[in-house]
Formats: C-alpha cells, structure tokens, sequence
C-alpha cells in the first residue's frame, strides 16, 4: 500500500480541493502534509489562529469562518499585502481543531466555494488538508472531500520503537524471537500507546517480558472496541470442538500451514491466502470454524459489525469501512471474521434496489479483496447467499467458497460426543451415541448442543445420577429440528449451493 503522503500527493496533483485526513496522530499526519506539499507554503489554521509555515507572520486569534471569508475574497482586502496574505494560489491550507466548526452553515459554504474555485483553475494548485480524530464529513461537502487514514506503524518501525525506548531506559534488549513476538503483537497501535505499555510493563516489575504480553493484547482490544465497527474476539475453540465438516477443517490445516510458513510459502511459489466464504444454514458450525480458524492459526481474531459500520454521515461508512480494514491490516497477521455479509452487501448488482451508500461500500471491500498482500485472512459468513451480489462469488475474490450443511449421521454422532464430552464426561461411554444420531434427523449442530444441554439440566432436577440414552432422547422428542422449522429455505439454499458448484464442507 501506498503511503500517506504519496497518496496525498496523488490526490493533490489530480486536482481534488478536500483532504480529509481521519487520525489522532496529528503530527504523524503533518509530516504527511508537509511532504505532500513539495516545496508549497503551508498555511495552517488551528484554535490558536492563522500561522505560516514560510514566515513567522500569524494572525493570532483569527477564527475559522473570518479566515475563511478572507480566503474566498482575497482581493476584496483593502491593500495589497492583506491580499497577498489571503491568497491560497500554490498554497496548501491545513485545518485543525475544527471537526464541530464544520458542521456550521457558513463555514460549509465557504469550504465548498473554495473548493469551486479550486476544481475550475481559478485558485491554480490550492489544496485544503483537514485533520480530525473522526470523520464528519456535512453532505453539502461530500461531493469535495476525498477521506485518507493514517498509516498505521511497520512490524520493522515497533521494532525501532521497542529498542529505542530500551536505550533511553538503559535495560538490555529482549531476546530476538521475544523481540519479534512483541513488535507482532504492538501492531495497530500508534508509537505513543506502544510507549505507555512499555513504560507501565517496566514500573510494574522492572523488566519487559512474556507476562507483559497480555498487557499488550488487553490494550489492543480495547483499541479495536474504540473504533466501534470491530471487536477483537477471545476465542476459546479449537478444530476439534467441531464435529464432522472434514473438507473445510482440512482445507483450513492446509492455510495455516501456508500462513505460519509464509516466507517460505511465497519463496516456493505459492499464492497469499486471502480468505474463504462459508455459507450455509444456521447454527451448522460457520461461526464455530471462523473462531477455530484464528485458534488454528495462532493470529487474534477480528469481528466486523456490518450493521455499526453504516454510519449517519455521508462518506462515513466508507471512511468505517477503510478504517476497519486499515486497522484488521495494521493488526494482521489476523482473521477478520465478516459475520453475516448477506445483510451488508444484499440486493447490490443484480438489479435491485440496493442503495448508492451499500454499493460503494461494496466496492471499497471487493477492491480490497481484489487487491489485498496483507496477512488478513477473511472468514465471510453468510446464511442466505441468495442475495448476495454475483461479483462477489466469483473466483478469485476468495480462496474457496464453502457450503454448509445439515449434519450427516456420522457427523451427528461426532457433534454428541463433543457436546457429552464437555459437559458429562463420565456419561459418554455408556451411551449408545449411533441411536442418537439415527433419531437427529434433520437436526443442525446448534438443535443437538440444545438437546444435550436440555437432557442434562433434565437429569439434574430430577435429581438422576447419569444423563443416559433415554434422557437425550426424551430431550429430542420435544426439540423441533430446524429442517422441519426452516423446510422451504432449505430446500430453496440446498439447490441453490448445488446450482453454484460450491465445496460441501462434509466429506
Ligand atoms: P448462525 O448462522 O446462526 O450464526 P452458525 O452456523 O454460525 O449459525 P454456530 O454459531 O457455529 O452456527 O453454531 C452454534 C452452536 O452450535 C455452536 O456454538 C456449537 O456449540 C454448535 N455447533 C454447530 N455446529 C457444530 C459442529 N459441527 N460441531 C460441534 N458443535 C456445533
């Protein structure tokens, strides 16, 4: 990916008046901007005044709306000097500290004019940059604005950042695999929150260590839950709490051995995974395989909420949308677990009513899939592919597309041993696990968790010794199985999963 400051200069040189830079690191941003700018004076308005990177002039106290006024009418200025102090021509204007003022009718009209003047060539080679922690983006100004995210650091950057501090601290440097460990672990958060964890590890017990790791991960979570589109998971399953499912489990030991060899994975040729879609009916096991795919991995994983990323600004949910997959990149290597993709990205393409906000939104996603040579491996889930849009399921976008099915009776049986197994151990043997099976029917995984647990609370208030056959039995009896309460949608997605030639996840 390019960085900040080539992409501004991109966009600077094609002519584009707005600048929207979303971050915290306000400084990280200005570096960006001075390079961006080449050798153009920067004039930058803070909550402090108007300031000039060229000269010590400033107006000290001057607001934003004044500034502004004077900007689009430089020559309306009663002398000359006040004109050429007002004139953007080959200038960049940088705002800060105004995320509430832009929400103000006046100083709207006056961006947008502005820009105007910047898009016909009237106002030769101006630019205007604002920096803010969040996006806020009026609808008059859409049409002006182009949103960019800062950078987030290199695992070679934390590195620096981790010695340098060890340096300055005069501790000696970890050990090289720990030091990898951690400069992995720091990725996604900015240079001074990397610094406070180190400083808090070192006050706590005089050293960095392993014990400071989860320090580190706790920090990281909450970051993800403040960008409030993501949250990173705990994830206490493993692939062999999944019962059956064998093509996917497989097809998922053969990624991780890719992605945990990645070097020499790609020295020999072979391609960067980028991720895999698993459809299929509810409570089958797709959420469980997304959760045992991270564990399987070793690698945090990452939960994208479509429904928060729509966000009431205009532009805003695409800027959440670049945010979370900035960040998922920044965390990676990581899966980014997109949880029902069917709701965010349904009715696009095929004709039907899909809003211009969710197309662009889809867009942004299947460029980034398109384009992605990061180490965030996407696990899509999806119940109705029905209404997915066709570009979406196409070859190429991702590794492989997976179905997932009712259970078989072989898997059933498997599917009661891990849920008798975790509950009541001691029980398992003398259950007739085959008869259970041959009654489930139709059950999903989720049905026979219900019906095991149901059985068991059963045995307990009636004071029983053992959960036995007959008890999960009794238990089945009065479980409806989802093929009877979901009949036609199954019949309507088997087909369907047909039609489209996908992988059975089931051997
Ligand atoms: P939904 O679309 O409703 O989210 P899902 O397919 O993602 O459904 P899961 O959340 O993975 O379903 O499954 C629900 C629960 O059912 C799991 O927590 C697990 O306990 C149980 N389950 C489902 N399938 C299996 C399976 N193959 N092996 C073991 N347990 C399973």
């Amino acid at each position: 990916m390019k960085s900040l400051s080539e992409r501004m200069t991109l966009y600077m040189d094609a002519g584009f008046p707005i600048i929207y830079i979303e971050t915290f690191e306000e400084d990280k941003a200005e570096r960006a901007i001075v390079r961006a700018s080449s050798n153009r004076e920067i004039l930058e308005w803070n909550v402090r005044g108007l300031f000039y990177s060229k000269s010590d002039e400033k107006r000290e106290g001057i607001s934003l709306l004044e500034a502004l006024n004077n900007f689009a009418n430089p020559a309306a200025m009663d002398n000359e000097k006040f004109a050429r102090r007002f004139s953007l021509q080959r200038r960049v204007l940088l705002i800060k500290d105004a995320q509430e003022l832009l929400d103000v009718p006046e100083i709207t009209a006056q961006l947008k004019f502005l820009s105007e003047q910047i898009i016909s060539g009237e106002l030769p080679d101006a630019n205007i940059v604002i920096v803010a922690p969040r996006a806020n983006v009026p609808k008059a100004l859409e049409h002006y604005v182009t949103m960019l995210t800062v950078d987030y650091l290199s695992t070679a950057e934390i590195r620096q950042i981790i010695l340098d501090f060890c340096e300055k601290q005069d501790i000696s440097q970890p050990l090289d695999d720990f030091l990898r460990e951690l400069s992995l672990a720091f990725k996604g958060l900015p240079e001074f929150e990397i610094v406070n964890i180190l400083a808090l590890a070192l006050a706590d017990n005089g050293e960095i260590g392993r014990a400071d790791l989860k320090l580190i991960h706790d920090q990281k979570k909450q970051l993800v839950q403040k960008s409030g589109i993501m949250e990173m998971v705990t994830v206490k399953e493993k692939l062999s709490d999944i019962g059956g499912l064998e093509n996917l489990k497989n097809w998922l030991q053969a990624k991780a051995k890719v992605l945990k060899n990645i070097d020499k994975a790609q020295e020999y040729g072979v391609d960067l995974p980028k991720g895999v879609l698993i459809a299929g009916l509810p409570g089958c096991g797709k959420s469980l395989n997304a959760k045992a795919a991270a564990a399987l991995f070793d690698v945090p994983l990452l939960r994208m909420d479509m429904g928060r990323l729509m966000g009431k600004y205009v532009g805003e949910s695409e800027a959440n949308m670049r945010h979370a997959i900035a960040l998922a990149e920044a965390i990676s290597p990581c899966v980014l677990w997109i949880d029902e993709l069917e709701k965010a990205f349904a009715g696009i393409g095929g004709g039907g009513g899909g809003n211009e906000v969710t197309t662009r939104l889809f867009g942004t996603f299947l460029t980034w899939m398109q384009e992605k040579d990061g180490l965030a491996f996407v696990v899509a889930t999806a119940n109705n592919i029905t209404h997915l849009p066709p570009e979406l399921l196409r070859k190429g976008r991702f590794d492989e597309i997976f179905y997932v099915g009712l259970p078989s009776p072989a898997e059933r049986a498997k599917i009661f041993q891990i849920h008798i197994g975790r509950r009541r151990p001691k029980d398992l043997p003398a259950i007739d696990i085959a008869k259970l099976a041959k009654a489930t029917e139709g059950y999903s995984g989720a049905d026979i968790e219900g019906v095991v647990k149901d059985a068991i609370e059963s045995a307990f208030t009636q004071d029983l010794p053992s959960v036995t056959t007959d008890t999960i039995l009794h238990a089945i009896h009065n479980t409806a199985s989802l093929s009877v309460i979901m009949k036609e949608q199954i019949e309507k997605m088997s087909k369907e999963y047909k039609d489209r030639h996908f992988k059975n996840a089931s051997v």
